[in-house]
């Protein structure tokens, strides 16, 4: 059978509708522009609380990458401990750290709360080092996260290895048992669904195409115009991620559209899988150019990374299938045989210091940069954003940090410089 360039967890589910024709609200409380995890999460949390809340999305629900990720619940940020500390010194490093904790106890509330059925499992993470010196990175790591965060990370050795991995190729990894892992369709389908019942109206194949400052019976908001048509909002949350376009320039140059692409073979013995991953977790690699893999609920290996740098096109995602499929070997050569049969693709959001950012800009409100760290913090990070539309005050961990654009602000929105930067990561790959 030829592979299937769709999403594989789409293959899983019934996404929910939203409000694809007829007219829009004349006026709400707030518009969210994105229907993921971020702005969905923010939804709900803002339509509980009474306020009038349209969710505008230019495709359906959960298109963009909320239902086209690994499904991996993590803790920690994309960049490691001591780097954040040397950028932002121990105490709000410490915060950011908490609320990474806190973002998948708030993942797991809200299904439980919500009775989403989404195979959520606190499965733990594993990181695996492909150097001698990653793997001595990591007993630092962990001394120092131990220390700081009072948090425990276990560092496996690398002839106790076997009992994480069904894979020779690594010196050693570190298993972070709080992480957790999901269907990550049926959750973004489960959070619509909730947002849908606290009364928030999800406007779907709705574009937003312009956004203005107005001033409308005395008071201030914003007139949106859309695909289907009009609407004003007292205020507005961007939730656009790796999608983020030219509606909102001053967001769009501060964030790099980054491609990850992932392939799902067959469904895999019993045995096989779980020699290839006896404790089912959630594995990514210490190189900067990594792979992701996991096993599905179904017991299919999913294994991703960035194949190509650029956001996704048909030929990138059928480019991919191959290169990831070569990797995949390489870490489980008892795969050599195995049929693949999805291969996705989709756009990462990073911002120039590979950070979250969330707060307020231009008046607007927005959530953005998890760097291939997002369902847990998008979920979050939509909360917390809501609480500040809601209360006026930010306590989103990441306010008031510096959110850097590009140097020399040689960046409009069109990422020219990623092939320079894969090339780079690879060759960092190679020499540290
Ligand atoms: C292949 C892949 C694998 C990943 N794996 C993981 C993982 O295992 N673990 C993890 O934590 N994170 C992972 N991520 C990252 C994670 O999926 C994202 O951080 C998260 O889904 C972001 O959610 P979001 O709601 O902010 O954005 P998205 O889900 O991307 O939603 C943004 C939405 O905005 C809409 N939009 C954009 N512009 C407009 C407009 N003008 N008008 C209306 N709508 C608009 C888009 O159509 C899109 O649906 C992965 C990402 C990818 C692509």
């Amino acid at each position: 059978m030829a592979i299937q360039e769709r999403t594989y967890w789409l293959t899983t589910i019934q996404m929910p509708k939203g409000n694809a024709s007829g007219p829009l609200p004349e006026s709400v409380d707030v518009a969210v522009i994105g229907a993921g995890y971020t702005g969905l999460s923010a939804a709900r949390t803002l339509a509980k609380r009474g306020l009038q809340v349209a969710v505008l999305e230019s495709e359906t629900i959960g298109w963009g990458a909320s239902s086209r990720n690994g499904g991996m619940v993590l803790t920690g940020m994309k960049l490691g401990v001591n780097k954040l500390i040397s950028m932002y010194g121990r105490e709000k490093t410490q915060e950011m750290y908490a609320a990474s904790l806190k973002s998948i106890e708030c993942v797991e509330q809200i299904v439980k709360d919500e009775s989403i059925e989404c195979n959520f499992s606190r499965c733990g993470h594993l990181e695996v080092a492909c150097k001698q010196k990653h793997f001595d990175e990591y007993e630092r790591q962990a001394e120092v996260v131990a220390r700081e965060f009072n948090h425990e990370l276990r560092v496996v050795q690398k002839n106790e290895l076997g009992g994480e991995i069904g894979s020779k190729i690594y010196y050693g990894g570190m298993v972070d048992d709080v992480s957790a892992g999901v269907n990550p369709a049926r959750y973004v389908a489960g959070l619509a669904v909730a947002a849908q019942r606290a009364g928030a109206c999800i406007c779907e194949r709705t574009r937003v195409e312009l956004m203005e400052r107005s001033s409308h019976n005395g008071s201030t908001g914003w007139n949106l115009v859309t695909s289907r048509g009009g609407l004003r909002a007292r205020d507005v949350m961007v939730a656009t991620s790796g999608y983020t376009g030219k509606v909102t320039p001053a967001l769009q140059k501060k964030i790099i559209p980054i491609g990850s692409y992932i392939i799902v073979t067959e469904v895999l013995p019993e045995a096989t899988a779980q020699e290839l991953s006896p404790r089912n977790r959630m594995i990514y690699d210490s190189k900067n150019y990594l792979y992701y893999y996991r096993l599905t609920p179904d017991r299919r290996m999913l294994f991703g990374g960035r194949a190509a740098f650029f956001p996704e096109t048909a030929d990138s995602i059928r480019r991919s299938a191959e290169i990831l499929r070569r990797g995949m070997i390489e870490v489980y050569p008892q795969l050599q045989d195995t049929k693949v049969e999805f291969v996705w693709g989709g756009t990462l959001d990073f911002a120039f210091d590979i950070m979250p950012h969330a707060g307020q800009m231009d008046g607007m409100y927005y959530a953005v940069g998890y760097a291939g760290h997002g369902v847990a913090m998008a979920t979050y990070l939509g909360q917390k954003i809501a609480d500040y539309i809601l209360s006026g005050k930010d306590e989103n961990p990441y306010a008031g940090i510096p959110f850097p654009g590009a140097p020399f602000g040689l960046y409009n929105g069109k990422p020219w410089f990623l092939p320079v930067a894969g090339a780079y990561y690879k060759f960092l790959d190679w020499v540290s």
